[in-house]
């Protein structure tokens, strides 16, 4: 089965995948992870993308559509999860062609429904801890002993440089402007499930392994 996850910025995408990831086995290619490698690791593609993502814009279609050529293999058993990308029309058109190429079909376009305003304060709040990556938030999630990760007791936290409230702005304006507009080439397909978005994760949860498990319409808002 493979899934794309869409949402704007905060609608709960990466904490999704992550979980699908753990309970099903399947693969999540998310490209903001990989442009975020790229970067740290001083790559290329990180050195051009650096800039892009700080604004908060989107990185070329390109180099974004590579990136996913270069991964897809291993989701080939597995199942793919698609967490962020496509974020354009000509990125949806590359992932329908690399899916054909391999004999492979997109099954559900699982939209995150959300209200903007409150995904500035989920956003803007959100850190992780710098050694095992687990998520935390100033007001929803704080460690429960001050400044150790409930995890694995590491001291040291980090915040994503495009997480202050000027880019998160840009980057809703981006998806409004870019990535919305794909949703009707989806509907066209009778692909697109919606959930609410704004429910608590575990509720989220429930509603997206009620349209993986095909239970009936009623479990689900479509
Ligand atoms: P994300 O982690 O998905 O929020 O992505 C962080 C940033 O990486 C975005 O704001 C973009 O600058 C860049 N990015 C990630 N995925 C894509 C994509 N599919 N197309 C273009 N830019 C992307």
């Amino acid at each position: 089965m493979n899934i794309i996850l869409l949402g704007p910025p905060g609608a709960g995408k990466g904490t999704q995948a992550q979980r699908l990831v753990d309970t099903r086995g399947m693969v999540q290619l998310s490209t903001g992870d990989m442009l975020r490698a790229a970067v740290k690791a001083g790559t290329p593609v990180g050195l051009k993308a650096k800039a892009v993502m700080e604004a908060g814009e989107l990185v070329s279609d390109a180099i974004v559509s590579a990136l996913i050529g270069e991964h897809l293999d291993a989701s080939q058993d597995r199942g793919a999860i698609f967490d962020g990308f496509p974020r354009t029309k000509h990125q949806a058109a590359a992932l329908e062609m690399l899916l054909g190429e391999k004999g492979r079909t997109l099954d559900h376009v699982i939209e995150l429904e959300v209200d903007e305003e409150a995904l500035v304060e989920r956003i803007t709040g959100r850190f992780s801890c710098a050694n095992c990556g687990v998520g935390y938030h100033d007001r929803f999630k704080l460690p429960k002993v001050e400044k150790t990760c409930d995890v694995c007791g590491a001291h040291e936290f980090k915040r994503r440089p495009d997480d202050n409230e000027q880019t998160v702005r840009t980057r809703m304006a981006e998806y409004r402007a870019k990535t919305a507009p794909i949703l009707p080439y989806y509907e066209e397909r009778g692909l697109v499930r919606r959930v609410d978005g704004m429910a608590s994760v575990e509720e989220v949860a429930r509603q997206i392994d009620a349209i993986l498990d095909g239970l009936p319409a009623r479990a689900v808002r479509l």
